[in-house]
């Protein structure tokens, strides 16, 4: 999609920290980090928000949280735990619709969240 930011760092257009990529997903650091790990796993293809997502997506999502699970392994974060988070809407606070996880670890994490 020819205005959407996520996109546009897909295709290199806008620079960002990529940590992972793979034919399926990109994973990279957020520009405004809230813990000491805060990195995004979004599908290369364009889907606006999770609740756009259809069955035939079930294993890109799923492929999405286990490269999730895996970044923060690979920083260290599988015994102390780490959180996984994905926004839909304006009332969650999403405010860039392509769809992406959170991945945020390093700090004790509230629950419930804000
Ligand atoms: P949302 O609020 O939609 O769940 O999350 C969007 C996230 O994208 C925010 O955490 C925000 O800091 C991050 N973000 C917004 N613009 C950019 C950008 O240009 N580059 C990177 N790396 N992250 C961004
Ligand atoms: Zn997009």
């Amino acid at each position: 999609m020819s205005d959407c930011l996520f996109c546009k760092i897909i295709a290199g257009q806008i620079p960002a920290a990529v940590t992972y990529r793979d034919e399926h997903v990109l994973a990279f650091k957020d520009i405004q980090p809230r813990a000491p790990m805060h990195e995004l796993v979004t599908p290369l293809r364009h889907i606006a928000t999770v609740a756009e997502a259809t069955p035939a997506d079930a294993e890109l999502l799923g492929r999405m949280m286990l490269v999730a699970a895996k970044r923060a392994g690979e920083l260290g974060y599988g015994a102390g735990g780490y959180r996984l988070v994905m926004n839909h809407g304006k009332d969650a606070g999403q405010t860039v619709f392509h769809a992406h996880l959170h991945i945020l670890a390093g700090r004790p994490l509230d629950w419930p969240p804000g």
